[in-house]
């Protein structure tokens, strides 16, 4: 029985990871990723069904498109099992037991599987682009205040009120300077980006984790990019990916560890 469950949540996490992988293409295009239809860069042929499974399609069509034979990119296919392997080792983490589970686990695992999706969508377009799409930004700042409703009407205490009433000041501040310093030339606002993706981060992840997640990122930046002489490195993606990695860290040595 778990091991049925815990292969679905795979399998839907493989889903969004394919799912992601759209959204990096076409967000920065500024086209729909709900309702156009899925093709391929090379033909332009319209994907059916049977091209869309992830990882299945993949393995299927021996990693060539159904219609020119053109190859597909290994790497849609590792994304996609990664994508399942994050969503399958958070649910691990959490020590799940779905004989017994209620709606409040529920909730909170939804929240951050879409955390996680925003954050791989995040760090996808950062790595192609050195941005942060502002439309993946506004869906985390709605998702925040979703988080933060939740987690006061958990357990209502000073200390939470007063952290997310920093938090929102935060984010309105980075806001109002954003708008004062957009109409400037040669303005960078992937500082601004960055800073609000913190603030986002702090959120779901707790000051401590953030920390955390700085100094992994910053030895990821330090290792990845070492030889490499640009002038521009896809900060976003490096916190995006360390944040990941400490939560589901950080659950597995509460739910597994202590205890
Ligand atoms: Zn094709």
């Amino acid at each position: 029985m778990e091991i049925f469950i815990y292969t679905i949540i795979f399998i839907i996490g493989a889903f969004f990871g394919s799912f992601c992988t759209l959204a990096v293409y076409r967000i920065p295009l500024g086209e729909n990723i709900v309702y156009k239809h899925s093709f391929c860069p090379n033909c332009k042929a319209k994907l059916t069904f049977k091209d869309l499974i992830p990882i299945v399609s993949y393995i299927a069509l021996r990693g060539k498109c159904s219609h020119c034979g053109e190859k597909i990119r290994i790497r849609y296919l590792l994304l996609e099992i990664l994508s399942g392997l994050v969503f399958l080792l958070f649910a691990l983490s959490l020590k799940m037991n779905f004989l017994s589970i209620d709606l409040n686990t529920i909730i909170y695992f939804s929240l951050f599987i879409l955390y996680f999706v925003s954050l791989f969508i995040i760090a996808g377009i950062d790595k192609e682009k050195i941005q942060v799409q502002k439309s993946v930004l506004v869906f985390g700042m709605v998702l925040s205040c979703i988080y933060m409703i939740y987690v006061c009407i958990g357990k209502l205490d000073v200390q939470t009120i007063y952290t997310y009433i920093i938090y929102l000041v935060s984010i309105i501040l980075i806001l109002i300077i954003d708008i004062i310093f957009m109409k400037k030339k040669n303005y960078e606002n992937y500082t601004m980006q960055v800073l609000l993706l913190s603030i986002y981060m702090m959120i779901f992840s707790g000051s401590f984790n953030f920390y955390l997640t700085v100094v992994l990122a910053l030895i990821g930046i330090l290792v990845g990019n070492l030889n490499k002489e640009k002038e521009k490195m896809p900060i976003a993606f490096y916190l995006c990916i360390s944040n990941i990695i400490v939560i589901i860290a950080y659950n597995f040595l509460c739910n597994w560890v202590i205890r």
